[in-house]
């Protein structure tokens, strides 16, 4: 899998709103909170997997797995990094094992609340 294919797949789901617009101050770098610029790719297998990071921790990062395959090449999924926001029911998996702050898609802070009963759920 070639690395412009899976970058051109990422600029294609911001265009279409599937990923948030990054630069604007609102997307924070998920290594060190800074705001984030790139979107880094951890597996290039998976174009819209990708976490957002400044452009210090995307270049301490390096490349993907796609260029060092004997890092963990078939991460197994667990319920844990399977995520649906109960607002706008967008579905999304994380290989992160930290909680997400806000939905990919609508940027909800919420998402892990219905609608109607809000104060059912407790975040910590
Ligand atoms: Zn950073
Ligand atoms: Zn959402």
């Amino acid at each position: 899998m070639k690395s412009r294919s899976a970058h051109t797949k990422v600029h294609e789901a911001i265009k279409e709103g599937t990923l948030p617009r990054l630069g604007q101050g609102d997307i924070l770098c998920v290594d060190c909170g800074a705001i984030a610029v790139e979107y880094d790719h951890r597996d290039y297998q998976k174009p819209l997997e990708v976490e957002p990071v400044c452009r210090k921790c995307n270049a301490k990062r390096g490349h993907a797995n796609g260029f060092t395959s004997h890092l963990d090449e078939m991460p197994v999924r667990t319920a844990a990094d399977y995520y649906v926001c109960s607002r706008c029911r967008h579905e999304w998996y994380r290989r992160k094992s930290s909680e997400p702050k806000r939905c990919p898609r609508c940027r909800s802070e919420k998402w892990q609340q219905p609608e109607q009963q809000a104060v059912a759920v407790s975040v910590k």
